[in-house]
């Protein structure tokens, strides 16, 4: 057992997961009878003996981090587990945009704890204190504050509007060449991947974070989510968390999350809905996973009959464990811009969904 305090910002689901654990577990350890109940600058114990990604102590000797070109106060506090309103306070900036390549920053408090890869991983996508390039100059970090909605469902309608998802990577074989047609077209995907994957190749998490586009939770072994406890999916749910930070070197807030086959009932949505987590589901279904050889049929899935773009826009369901989801993506992007649809990520999507379901204030 330890105990911490609670920084501005964070929410009983963000400790959890930084710390291994679940939202119910904290609830119950610390007697708190709401997930609201907790307050900035109060203490909170959780479980000790788990896998950590930042500093429990704050406001020890402070250390310095060198900026460096591309990265912004918002990447540099969720790598260091702290905040952008903290950081810009320690070092008296006035604006936090106008951060410069080269400027030493104060961190406050050690920086966290380096965590080592194998030297083979370190090849191309080498874990931080060397910064992970975001190419959108924006970090998940403040993107995942923004208010969004808690689902994308089959019923959702996006006109002339997708967002392209891979699920159940990362692979070592497919997710490379998925990856460099997305940056090939400039654009960027949702990748929701196991824990499994993300433990066995962290490298292609790093680089699937490095090249902007978006990582969401898919469960640890892909269980049937319908069929199983809430305690095990909460489980499944941390574990891959934890190896996705793990990957990273630093937490990576993972807030969209697709249950395995679509597969879900009140329990998983109510789950969801307590850890804040936005559920994804799709629109669109390439249904590339049954046709290894037929790519004409994977075009004709995504472009013809009830469930095409033109019906519903959205977002459409790809995996990037197969040769032909890679061998046909290109052509779908072509296409897809050739046709004035825009290629958004699911955060937009989620973004915007809650814009249009939130009556402008008066
Ligand atoms: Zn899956």
């Amino acid at each position: 057992m330890a105990t911490i305090k609670i920084s501005s910002g964070d929410t009983l689901s963000s400790i959890a997961k930084r710390h291994g654990t679940t939202v119910e577990e904290l609830k119950k350890l610390n007697d708190l009878k709401d997930v609201d109940d907790i307050q900035a600058g109060k203490t909170l114990k959780v479980p000790g003996d788990r896998f950590e990604t930042t500093p429990a102590v704050q406001g020890e000797a402070s250390s310095t981090v060198e900026i460096q070109a591309g990265e912004t106060l918002g990447t540099i506090a969720q790598r260091y587990g702290t905040s952008v309103e903290e950081l810009a306070k320690l070092n008296k900036i006035q604006n936090p945009d106008r951060i410069f390549a080269g400027k030493i920053l104060k961190i406050g408090g050690a920086p966290h704890e380096k965590v080592e890869a194998a030297p083979s991983m370190e090849a191309n996508f080498p874990l931080p204190p060397k910064p992970i390039p975001v190419s959108d100059e924006k970090s998940t970090f403040p993107e995942s504050r923004k208010p969004k909605a808690s689902s994308l469902t089959y019923s959702d309608s996006f006109k002339k509007e997708v967002a392209l998802t891979f699920d159940d990577g990362p692979n070592p074989k497919y997710t490379p060449k998925v990856l460099s047609i997305l940056k090939e077209h400039g654009v960027n995907a949702t990748f929701f991947v196991t824990g499994k994957n993300a433990e066995a190749y962290p490298e292609l998490i790093r680089q699937i974070v490095a090249e902007g586009n978006t990582l969401g939770n898919h469960t640890w072994d892909h269980p049937d989510l319908s069929k199983t406890s809430k305690a095990d999916m909460l489980k499944e749910m941390t574990r891959t968390q934890n190896a996705v930070d793990k990957a990273l070197g630093y937490h990576y807030e993972m807030d969209q999350m697709r249950p395995p086959y679509g597969a879900v009932d009140s329990t998983v949505k109510e789950t969801l809905k307590n850890e804040g987590d936005s559920m994804i589901l799709w629109n669109v279904d390439s249904n590339d996973w049954r046709y290894p050889k037929d790519d004409q049929k994977i075009m004709d899935n995504i472009f013809g009959g009830e469930a095409s773009v033109y019906v519903r826009g959205g977002v459409i369901l790809f995996h990037d464990v197969h040769p032909q989801s890679g061998r046909v993506l290109g052509d779908v992007i072509e296409r897809l811009q050739e046709e004035g649809f825009k290629i958004e990520k699911t955060d937009q999507l989620l973004e915007e969904k809650f814009a249009r379901n939130t009556p402008p204030k008066a």
